[in-house]
């Protein structure tokens, strides 16, 4: 009997993601940030009712996020928070945002952030459970919240999930040195060998407002370029952990068979191992 531990692709045990809210102009600058830097994020876009002339036109998304790499979430048609409308109102903002987003681009759009006061707040018609409960059942994969989680935990409730910090955070390079400097090696406590994720979150408007893109820029260089960081969109992540939470364990642990698409690697002791597509493992360790 052994712990396992999840591990990105190429054995990789850090995790770096992006989201930004709105579908502000600035979002085709910060995209230029992030690509210059390897780097991938989601972009939580309103719908057009809402955005108007101010909306980007679909050819310049495709080519500033999806042709790169990132992804493009919902954000609720009109930006209602789900916790201050009624419930078929906050269900018919999500869905009516999906299904704009899906006819526009094409592909399946199933990520999401919370508008607003997201789940922090709620009035008497609405509760978490309520949201979450409709939320699966739009078949939406995850939803962020506005809260913050400074552990490097994966998120453990995919529909509020909690991003590590804000670029305007105080602390955020010192954040940043702390999790680039997270020792895989030495087992301190049982949970020191699990995999992190350095989430980063805000509006890209937020950069012109308080005149700080040359902060985003030096975050962007600071946590870029590292081998062992697994740089992905928040669907990219979402996915590969289910995929991992998938896997199909004998009683005892030693035999293991993937029935997902995915390539999974995964720790057992500190050794690596991977796992193919339909693969079956018997494990020795
Ligand atoms: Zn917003």
């Amino acid at each position: 009997m052994a712990y396992f531990y999840l591990r990105f692709p190429e054995g990789k045990e850090r995790t770096v993601t992006f989201s930004y809210d709105d579908g502000c102009p600035q979002d085709l600058r910060f995209s230029d940030i992030l690509s210059k830097y390897g780097l991938k994020g989601t972009f939580n876009i309103c719908g057009d009712g809402l955005r108007g002339e101010k909306t980007i036109p679909k050819e310049t998304m495709e080519e500033y996020f999806l042709s790169r790499g990132h992804e493009i979430a919902i954000h609720g048609y009109y930006h209602r928070a789900p916790g201050r409308v009624r419930p078929i109102e906050s269900i018919r903002d999500v869905l009516d945002n999906r299904i704009e987003h899906e006819r526009k681009f094409g592909r399946i759009i199933r990520g999401m952030a919370y508008p607003d006061s997201a789940v922090s707040f709620f009035t008497d018609a609405n509760d978490y459970e309520t949201v979450r409960d409709y939320l699966k059942k739009l078949e939406i994969a995850y939803a962020r919240g506005g809260e913050y989680n400074d552990t490097f935990d994966l998120p453990t409730d995919w529909y509020n999930w909690k991003a590590t910090a804000h670029h305007n955070d105080p602390k955020i390079f010192e954040k940043i040195e702390k999790f680039l400097n997270l020792d895989f090696t030495k087992k301190t406590y049982v949970g020191s060998l699990q995999s992190r994720l350095f989430y980063i979150l805000g509006h890209s408007f937020e950069f012109d407002y308080d005149n700080n893109w040359d902060r985003i820029e030096s975050i962007c260089e600071k946590i870029s370029g590292k081998d062992n960081i697994w740089y992905a969109t928040n669907i990219e992540i979402c996915d590969y952990v289910k995929a991992y939470n998938s896997l199909i364990f004998s009683a005892d642990g030693s035999i293991v068979y993937n029935p997902t698409l995915y390539k999974i690697w995964f720790d057992i002791n500190r050794e690596h191992y991977v796992i193919e597509p339909g693969e079956t493992l018997h494990l020795a360790y």
